[in-house]
C-alpha cells in the first residue's frame, strides 16, 4: 500500500520562482519558496519592506516549525508529548496555538480534535506505512482521544496519560497569521503566503485587483476553478491531499473523523474556507470536512458570531458555495458544466 500526496490544495495563479527579487506593477517585489511545516511555502511580499519582510517570514516559519513538529524532539509539542503527565512550560505562541485548537475543538464538538494523533499513527499516516486497524484497536485508542484531556493554564500545558497532541490541523493557518501580522508591522501592504495551499493575502496585488486563487479539482490535477479575493485567508482541505488505497480496494483518506476513529467518506471531496484569519479557516475547513455537507451548513448558521465563507465540493459533482462570494468564483472551462448551489 502506498500513501499518495497531492501537490498543494491552492494554487496561486502566479509564475513564483525559488528565490526573486523583481518588480511588479512599479512596486519591487520579493518572493521565496522553501520546505516547511512538511510542504512547499511560497511568500511573495511588495514594496520597499518586502525583501527584508520575506526573509523574515521564512525565518520566523521555520522557527514556528521547530516549536510545533510532532516528531521532532526539540520541539515543544515533543516535549508535551513525552513529558509523562508532567506539566510543561511552553512559548507564548504555542501556548496560544493549543488554546485555540481546544477551543475550536469545543466549538466544533470535537469534529476537530487535536489529539486524534494516536489514530492517526494506527492508520499509518503518520509514517506513510498505512494499514487499517481492526476495529478494538480502533476503539481503544479513541479512549486515548479527546480535548478535555489536555489542561492548559496560562502557558503551562499538561496531557492526561497516553494522550497525544498534534497541531498538524491548525499550525499552518495559526502560523500564516502570525507570518501576515509580523510583515504587516514592517510596512508591507500587498502579499501573498502559499503555505502548502493555505493561502494568506495581505491587501490586493499591488496594481490594487483582487488576488486570483486556483482551486484544486479533488478529483484530478489541474484547478476546478479561480476566487478572486483580497486581505483574507482562503484554506482547502480534503481527503484527495493524502489518501491510500488498502488492499480490498478501499480508498481512506488522512482525515478522521474522532467520533468513529475511521477517515472520513461522507461524500464531500473538499472543503473550502475563506475568512479574515488563516487560524479559522484552517480550523474549520478541517472540522468542516468532518462534520460533511450538512453539519457543516448547520454549524455554519448556528456560528454567526464566526464570520466565514465556504466552498464544498461533493462527490456528486456539485460545488455549494455561500452568497458572500458566489460572484467572485469563476468556474475553469472544463469544469463549466459543474453544478453550483448556492447557501444561503
Ligand atoms: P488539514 O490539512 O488542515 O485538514 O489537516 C489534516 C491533518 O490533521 C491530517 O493530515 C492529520 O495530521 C490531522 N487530522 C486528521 N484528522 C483530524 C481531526 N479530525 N482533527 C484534527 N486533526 C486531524
Ligand atoms: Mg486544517
Amino acid at each position: 500500500m502506498r500513501t499518495y500526496i497531492a501537490a498543494a490544495a491552492a494554487v496561486v495563479m502566479l509564475m513564483l520562482t525559488s528565490c526573486a527579487i523583481g518588480t511588479d506593477g512599479g512596486q519591487s517585489k520579493s518572493s521565496e519558496t522553501f520546505f516547511a511545516m512538511d510542504t512547499y511555502v511560497t511568500v511573495t511580499a511588495y514594496g520597499d519592506n518586502a525583501d527584508g519582510a520575506v526573509k523574515a517570514a521564512k525565518d520566523k516559519l521555520t522557527q514556528l516549525e521547530k516549536l510545533w513538529s510532532v516528531t521532532d524532539e526539540g520541539s515543544e509539542i515533543y516535549a508535551i508529548n513525552h513529558s509523562g503527565g508532567q506539566p510543561v512550560t511552553v512559548s507564548d505562541n504555542t501556548a496560544e496555538l493549543i488554546s485555540f485548537a481546544l477551543d475550536m475543538s469545543d466549538k466544533t464538538d470535537g469534529a476537530l480534535d487535536p489529539t486524534i494523533y494516536p489514530v492517526l499513527t494506527a492508520w499509518g499516516f503518520t509514517t506513510d506505512e498505512n494499514r487499517v486497524p481492526d476495529e478494538s484497536e480502533i476503539a481503544e485508542l479513541l479512549g486515548r482521544v479527546g480535548h478535555e484531556k489536555v489542561s492548559i493554564s496560562g502557558n503551562s500545558v499538561s496531557l492526561q496519560s497516553g494522550v497525544m497532541l498534534d497541531v498538524g490541523a491548525v499550525g499552518k493557518g495559526f502560523a500564516g497569521d502570525i507570518l501576515t501580522q509580523e510583515m504587516k508591522d514592517s510596512g508591507v501592504t500587498s502579499a501573498l503566503l502559499d503555505l502548502g495551499g493555505n493561502i494568506q493575502m495581505i491587501g490586493t496585488k499591488p496594481d490594487g485587483e483582487n488576488w486570483r486563487i486556483g482551486l484544486r479539482d479533488p478529483k484530478g490535477d489541474g484547478n476546478i476553478g479561480v476566487l478572486s479575493a483580497a486581505d483574507c485567508a482562503v484554506v482547502t482541505s480534503g481527503s484527495y491531499e493524502r489518501y491510500f488505497t488498502a488492499d480490498d480496494g478501499k480508498v481512506y483518506g488522512h482525515i478522521i473523523d474522532p467520533k468513529t476513529g475511521y477517515p472520513v467518506d461522507n461524500g464531500l471531496l473538499s472543503v473550502t474556507v475563506i475568512a479574515s484569519e488563516g487560524r479559522l479557516c484552517d480550523a474549520l475547513s478541517t472540522a468542516l470536512f468532518v462534520m460533511g455537507l450538512d453539519g457543516a451548513q448547520d454549524y455554519r448558521r448556528q456560528h454567526t458570531e464566526q464570520s466565514f465563507d465556504m466552498i464544498l465540493i461533493t462527490s456528486g459533482g456539485y460545488i455549494y458555495i455561500t452568497e458572500g462570494i458566489k460572484d467572485s468564483f469563476t468556474l475553469d472551462g472544463e469544469h463549466s458544466r459543474m453544478e453550483i448551489k448556492v447557501i444561503e
